[in-house]
């Protein structure tokens, strides 16, 4: 389970080799605050399992999955986005605007968000 790449900023981020402001962490799952956030709260859920987009995933990782966006709805719930509404998005590829290539879902709220998104 523990895939690692070496030159990934956020499998750095899970060895704790580099700095983050971790909210949540589990067996196969990290939260951690977005550096250059995009909402009053904005954090990334990250399977600890190095995986470079959805695209890389099949059926061993359907659990997985389901679990990153488990987390995503528990952390929101808690951070008090419910009631106004969030957002959930997953950047795959470049043509997403995918910079980091390890899977991770942003969730964003504190603020509105438009459709479709650009
Ligand atoms: P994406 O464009 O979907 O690949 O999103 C990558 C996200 O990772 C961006 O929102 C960045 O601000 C965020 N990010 C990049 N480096 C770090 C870091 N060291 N700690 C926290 N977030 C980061
Ligand atoms: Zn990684």
């Amino acid at each position: 389970m523990a895939t690692i790449s070496e030159d990934c900023i956020f499998c750095r981020i899970i060895q704790r080799q580099m700095p983050a402001k971790i909210i949540y962490e589990d067996d196969t799952t990290l939260a951690f605050e977005d550096i250059h956030p995009q909402a009053p709260v904005h954090f990334l859920v990250v399977p600890r399992k190095h995986l470079a987009s959805l695209t890389e995933t099949g059926a061993e990782e359907e659990a997985l999955i389901g679990h990153l966006f488990a987390v995503s709805a528990k952390l929101a719930r808690e951070r008090g986005l419910d009631s106004g509404g969030y957002r959930t998005v997953i950047n795959n590829g470049e043509r997403a605007g995918q910079t980091v290539f390890h899977l991770h879902v942003h969730v964003m709220g504190g603020r509105m968000f438009h459709w479709p998104p650009g």
